[in-house]
């Protein structure tokens, strides 16, 4: 199994959360933790078929 890394869709920071490939998620929302950035941006993970 691969564990996929969220990154910041602002600055690219990598966040420390990981997914499967199985995971599938919306209207989930987490905020950078980059210095300089500290944005909320929503995790979206489309299943891959
Ligand atoms: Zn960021």
């Amino acid at each position: 199994m691969t564990l996929r890394q969220v990154t910041c869709p602002y600055c690219g920071y990598r966040m420390p959360v990981f997914y499967s490939e199985k995971a599938a998620a919306k209207g989930l929302y987490i905020t950078c933790k980059g210095k300089k950035c500290k944005k909320k941006f929503e995790i979206r993970i489309e299943q891959d078929r």
